[in-house]
């Protein structure tokens, strides 16, 4: 798989800002993407007051998150250790679980790998996401390709118009997230965990939608923010 240049990502590109090396450089291997990404950051931005979510009170505490990486990320750089070394999985739970304690998290899991954490996995893009097609159907800003796979970094795969995607994000105030939640592979269901392969097995995956349909609708309602920030 071709791997992916980060900086063509939309979080790295509404990040450039005009006069800096960083956009001189970026616009001028992609001077396509220049007035679409120009006016994108002149919206307000994730979090900010003009935006559907804005809370005087939460909104700097989704802020402080990402300032809080920004500063720590110097202790993640530099050269990466030729040598392998054999990790305790649990001293390193115990110390990302103290680190983030240390920083003021109330609440911090964390769980093993599963298969089913996998977002392409068992032939669920060549046969599941054909008959699905939930995140294209919900997707507010009509973003996720209705149309079928075309070739995309080397695999057949649906086209999502990150700049649409993105200028909803912007409108919200936060991340939008609707694909996700209407996913059946999101929500932990049991027909799901049950499954080998959805390959060439239309009569499962049409089981999972029907148990997914009757137990959310059309998606599952997620009403507003969590209990311990109202
Ligand atoms: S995050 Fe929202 S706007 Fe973006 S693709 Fe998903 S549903 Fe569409
Ligand atoms: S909602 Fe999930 S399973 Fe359905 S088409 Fe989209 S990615 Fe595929």
């Amino acid at each position: 798989m071709k791997r992916v240049d980060e900086r063509d990502t939309m979080s790295a590109r509404a990040q450039y800002k005009k006069g800096s090396e960083d956009y001189a450089d970026y616009y001028s291997r992609n001077p396509e993407k220049k007035a679409i990404d120009d006016s994108i950051r002149q919206r307000p931005n994730l979090c900010s007051e003009g935006t559907n979510t804005y809370n005087p009170l939460n909104s700097p505490m989704a802020s402080c998150a990402f300032e809080f990486l920004e500063d720590i990320r110097h202790l993640s750089e530099g050269k990466v250790n030729p040598e392998k070394v054999q990790g305790n999985k649990n001293i390193i739970t115990k110390r990302i679980k103290g680190l983030a304690r240390k920083y003021g998290a109330k609440l911090v899991g964390i769980t093993e790998l599963k298969d089913y954490h996998f977002y392409t996995h068992r032939g669920r893009l060549e046969d599941f996401c054909s008959l699905c097609k939930n995140c294209a159907f919900t997707c507010p800003s009509e973003s996720i390709s209705n149309e079928p796979e075309k070739e995309s970094n080397g695999h057949l795969n649906w086209i999502i118009e990150q700049e649409t995607c993105y200028i909803r994000w912007r409108q919200y105030g936060t991340d939008c997230g609707i694909c996700i939640s209407s996913c059946p592979f999101s929500q932990q269901m049991e027909s799901i965990k049950a499954v080998d392969t959805f390959k060439d097995n239309e009569a499962v995956i049409a089981t999972v939608l029907g148990e997914f349909r009757k137990k959310y609708g059309t998606r599952p309602f997620v009403p507003g923010n969590p209990d311990w920030l109202r």
